[in-house]
């Protein structure tokens, strides 16, 4: 019966655990990158070409209730694509360790999937349970990360774009419909129309765009997509329609409507009593 776990099973190939130093709330282990070449981050050039070593401090998932942090012996590269115009990068373990990154993909990723079944505030709350160093902030910011670094959804040629407040009166977004599928497809930041007109860049195959009455959305689809047909949709022809009736009413109805009193069959004030069986008098009521 074994009574060890070999920690380096828990680790990939590329990277070898050195030295193990724990305390009553931490484990560090010190472990040195094998690999010796690494791909640019941005032309994806295979470069073999290190500029020099440093100890990179990333964060790991806690093991047994104790925070664990990786003191990672790694190489920094120099990108050797002349059109490049990257200068160094960091040495990365594919699918562990990424570019800069101060945790491990596998801590990422957990930190995220609990934020999506939670929140961001539950999600930090259940990090500080099992001392997994985070804070709100940090979770914000790590999904928004992930949220970039997904490929961008896929959407038919219709397309339905609205605004929608994140804080009413304060801050704005835009959101991006599949005519098809009736699905989100995309969530801009403001309302202004720059952000439709970059992701209308993208995605130039859009044909059809339903829209509110605004002018912004419809320059900015008429800049970019010139030849796309911009339908004003039914929700807002109709909410357009009941404002226009409500403001004629408003200007046609006086300010101060005088209610007449009642009257008694003989023609006497009687004031709002309910007598008269509650008839009103027609040649004052019409
Ligand atoms: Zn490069």
């Amino acid at each position: 019966m074994e009574t060890k776990v070999e920690l380096q099973r828990f680790y990939p190939t590329e990277l070898e655990v050195a030295n193990i130093y724990q305390t009553d709330t931490e484990i560090r282990i010190k472990m040195s990158a094998r690999s010796k070449s690494c791909t640019c981050p941005k032309c994806g050039t295979i470069s073999e070409h290190p500029h020099g070593t440093y100890e990179r401090k990333v964060q790991d998932l806690p093991i047994l209730g104790k925070s664990t942090w990786l003191l990672v012996n790694t190489y920094e590269y120099q990108c050797d694509n002349p059109d490049c115009d990257v200068t160094t990068f960091a040495g990365t373990i594919n699918g562990f360790l990424n570019y800069y990154s101060r945790m491990t993909d596998r801590c990422a990723d957990f930190i995220c999937t609990l934020a999506l079944e939670t929140s961001c505030e539950g999600c930090y709350r259940i990090c500080k349970t099992m001392n997994l160093k985070t804070s709100g902030d940090s979770v914000v910011r790590l999904l928004t990360k992930q949220y970039k670094l997904q490929e961008e959804n896929k959407c038919s040629s219709v397309i339905g774009v609205d605004d929608f407040a994140f804080k009413k009166r304060h801050t704005y977004g835009t959101i991006i419909v599949d005519g098809a599928t009736h699905k989100p497809v995309a969530i801009l930041d403001g309302r202004d129309g720059s952000a439709l007109k970059e992701w209308l860049a993208r995605n130039k195959h859009v044909r059809t765009v339903t829209r509110d009455r605004a002018s912004a959305y419809a320059s900015a689809i008429q800049e970019i997509l010139p030849d796309a047909m911009q339908i004003a949709d039914r929700f807002h022809l109709h909410q357009n329609l009941l404002e226009a009736i409500k403001n004629t009413v408003n200007s046609i109805v006086p300010v101060d409507i005088k209610i007449p009193k009642d009257y008694d069959k003989s023609g006497q004030e009687t004031g709002f009593q309910g007598t008269n069986e509650g008839k009103k008098n027609p040649m004052l009521c019409g």
